[in-house]
């Protein structure tokens, strides 16, 4: 068990707490980065590669799917390029804020 500081308001707790004791605010004890998936998902995200990095390996599969073989029907395709970029924009905005895009 290791103490880790709250990323809101500076609190020590333990990697194990769910929620900051103090402020409340949800741990993330991920050491992955949110930019990291942005980038994926703007370079590699047709693929699904961001999803499996984040450790959603059912929607990874989905899009690598539709980014693969969906192409032959044209729309999932395109379906699958929006979806990589919305991801990308998501993984921007949560730059502070990896918990809400990385399975724990
Ligand atoms: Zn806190």
């Amino acid at each position: 068990m290791a103490m880790v500081y709250c990323r809101d308001c500076g609190a020590r707790h333990s990697d194990r707490a769910k929620a900051c004791p103090k402020c409340g605010r949800a741990v993330c004890n991920t050491d992955k980065s949110a930019l990291v998936y942005a980038l994926l998902a703007f370079f590699l995200g047709m693929w699904g590669v961001h999803k499996f990095y984040a450790g959603r390996t059912g929607e990874g599969v989905a899009m690598l799917l539709m980014g693969t073989i969906g192409w032959a029907l044209i729309i999932p395709g395109i379906i699958v390029c929006i979806w990589a970029f919305v991801d990308f924009i998501v993984g921007l905005v949560n730059m502070n804020a990896p918990e809400k895009i990385f399975k724990k």
